[in-house]
This record gives C-alpha cells, structure tokens and sequence, in this order.
C-alpha cells in the first residue's frame, strides 16, 4: 500500500538519535533549545517553544492567550479534532467558521459577517484559530485586520504549513498571527516521532509558554513572588503540565529541519506533477500558485460528483484496492458525536460538509517515485470512469 503520508528519515536522523542516548540527557537538555533556536530562525520568529505534540501546543497557547470558561474560540470545521478541542481543555466554548471551498480554509467573508452579529449579540471570540489547510495558509493578512478590530488572539494551526509562506515571509513569522504551531507528526512535514511547538514574538508570552510546557515552574528569580530560597528553588507560579519535548526527538528535529528546503522542492515538484497528470479529469484541484506558499503536506482533490457516476465511497474501495493508500481530509469536527452533544448539527457549515463529500487525498511525501505516482493517477482515472 502507497501511503497517503510518511515520513522520510535517513542515516544521519538515525545517527543524530544514538548521538543523544549516549549523551547525560534524554529527556530536555541541550538539543531542545538547539531545535527552538533553529526553528525560530528558519521561521523568522523571535521565540520557539517545542513541546510534546501540536495538541499540547494548541493548549498551551490557548493557556497563554487567556481562553478560560465564559470565552469563545471559533475555528475552521475542516480540520483535526485538535485545532477546536483546545479551547475545550480551557474551559472555553467552541464555534466554527464555514470554508471558502476552493481552498479548504476558513472563509474571511464568513469569519467577518459572524463576528459583526456577535459583536451585536456580546460573544466575539477571544481566541480565533484559522488552519492552514494543506499547508497553505487562509488570508492570514484579512484575519490579521479583523483581530485587531475586534481584539482575538489569532492562534494560527500551521500543522501542515511549516516552511509555507504568506505574502513573501514565512509561516511563523509572527507578521500576521500572534503564535504559530507547528507538529511534528511522522506524516507532517518534518518529524520528531511525536511533536510540536509554540513560535511567537512577544518575550511576556515565550516565558508563560516555557513554564505551562513544565508545570507552571520557573528557576527565574525574576519571575518570582518574593524572594528565592537558594539555587535548589523553584517556585510554581501557575498551573502547568508536562508537555515537554525529549533531547531524542529534538535530535531527529533539528536533522529532519536541515532537510526541510529538500522536501518541500520534492513535495511542490510531485504537486505540480499531480496538477499536470489530472488536469483533464472531473476533479477540482488545489490551487498550484503560488506553488512556494503552500508546504504541500497534503494533495486534495475534490470529485466533480455530479460528473462522476461514483461516489467517493466507490472510489475509495476502488483505489484502496489498487494498494493506494488514499485518505479523506477532514470529517467536519461538528459532526463528531461529541461536538454534536454541544449543539452542533449537520447543515451547520455546508461547504466544510461538501468539502467532506467530495474530497480525497492522494499520496504525496518525499519519496514518492514517478512510478508510484503514475500508479495513483492511473488507479484514480480507472476509478473514476
Ligand atoms: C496533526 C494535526 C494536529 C495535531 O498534531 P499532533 O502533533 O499529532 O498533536 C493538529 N492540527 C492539525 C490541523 C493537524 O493536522
């Protein structure tokens, strides 16, 4: 079976690893900061804080951003159940935004109209967190100007968007979102195993963060009520967690990251490839330009269903039979029977549940051969027919 997604690890991710189990440290120590500091930098961004996974990273940042019980946090329907469960840790209420259908992504015309009737109705959200579906960022320069009428924070869900660009800078700068999260999940981008992190600008935030990731601890007198005992202290100044990340999956980080600008050429070079192998089919495609803002961690296209005699359903079976390992991107999280349970309904966001419908994601990943690919397309044409 092809897989939709993998990740791509050689000899020198492995030799980073042994490289820290024969080291003092396994857990954090000096190679966690090597990888924050190497991340900012390929980011652009000021802060990096690496954490166990993007779902700690999306609640630490929740944390930091002040989301508690009575607060609202919207984001997108077509995405992992993670982006919204975030507010739920805190407490919060979660609303979604509907998708423009073309991109995947939130809508900035929908986001707009919902937040002038909140305003109205006295439940704008304090939190607002687009995700860059794909791994192309939404009009990250719309929803940055409707922050800062209406004063959320923009949490942006860049999973599969590290080393994506919007309007020239990269994903993480921190030019149109106040904190930016990244996983590293084996199928993601770059991994670690499992991973993620926290990248922000703003100095006051980068150190809630680094306490919330160790249990709301800090060893800095400064950030002390009174005066520390002797340099065994440690005070606990807020509720945290253990979110932090190892020395072990640091070292695969900070190799895997090196390799970024390598797969990412790979994945846009296998994206444009799809794009001219289906151009003549009854399929939507992902918008190719610009090719270098997106990280292409996925290919979607979308089943022209009204062309095709099959459904997706069909397609599927088909093409998983064919030894594709082709995936559906994303069940709208308010039809999961727990977000149902609060409210939500079908009908609710009809274009995130046509997406739904509709979409089928094709393999694509850093080694993925010409051949394979020919497979896919060949597989998918035939099941379509
Ligand atoms: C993968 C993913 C997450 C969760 O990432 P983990 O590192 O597995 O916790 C969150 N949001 C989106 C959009 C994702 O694709």
């Amino acid at each position: 079976m092809i897989p939709y997604g993998r990740q791509q690890l050689d000899e020198d991710d492995i030799e980073a690893v042994v490289e820290v189990l024969r080291s003092d440290w396994l857990t954090q120590g000096p190679v966690v900061p090597a990888f924050e500091q190497a991340l900012a930098l390929r980011c652009q961004a000021t802060h990096a804080v690496a954490v166990s996974s993007a779902t700690a990273a999306l609640h630490i940042a929740c944390v930091a951003a002040g989301l508690g019980p009575g607060d609202w946090l919207w984001t997108s329907p077509n995405t992992f159940v993670a982006s919204a469960n975030c507010g739920r840790y805190c407490g919060a209420e979660v609303d979604f935004v509907d998708i423009d259908i073309a991109s995947g992504n939130m809508d900035m015309g929908k986001l707009e109209s919902k937040l002038q009737q909140s305003e109205q109705l006295g439940r704008l959200p304090k939190v607002v967190v687009p995700v860059a579906f794909a791994g192309r960022s939404c009009d990250m320069a719309a929803l940055k100007s409707l922050s800062r009428r209406y004063g959320f924070v923009v949490i942006e869900d860049a999973s599969h968007a590290i080393g994506a660009e919007f309007a020239g800078q990269p994903v993480g700068c921190g030019s149109h979102a106040d904190m930016t999260v990244f996983s590293f999940h084996p199928v993601k981008v770059i991994t670690t195993g499992e991973g993620g992190a926290v990248l922000c600008n703003d100095f006051a935030l980068y150190q809630r963060l680094g306490e919330l990731r160790s249990h709301g601890i800090t060893r800095d007198e400064c950030r002390m009520e009174g005066n520390s005992d002797g340099a065994w202290y440690y005070q606990m100044t807020g509720l945290g967690f253990n979110y932090r990340m190892t020395d072990i999956q640091a070292a695969i980080g900070l190799s895997q990251l090196s390799k970024l600008d390598g797969f990412l050429i790979e994945r846009r070079m296998l994206a444009r490839r799809y794009a001219e192998l289906l151009a003549q089919q009854p399929l939507s495609l992902p918008c190719l330009e610009p090719i270098d803002e997106s990280a292409w961690h996925l290919f979607v296209v979308r089943l022209s269903l009204e062309q095709v005699a099959s459904s997706r359903a069909q397609v599927f079976e088909r093409m998983r039979a064919d030894g594709i390992g082709v995936n559906v991107h994303y069940i709208p999280v308010h039809m999961q029977p727990y977000y149902r349970r609060l409210g939500f309904q079908f009908g609710d966001f009809p274009m995130a549940e046509r997406h739904y419908r509709e979409a089928l994601t094709l393999p694509l990943f850093p080694g993925l051969t010409e051949r394979q690919q020919n497979d896919v397309v060949a597989s998918l044409k035939k099941a379509i027919q």
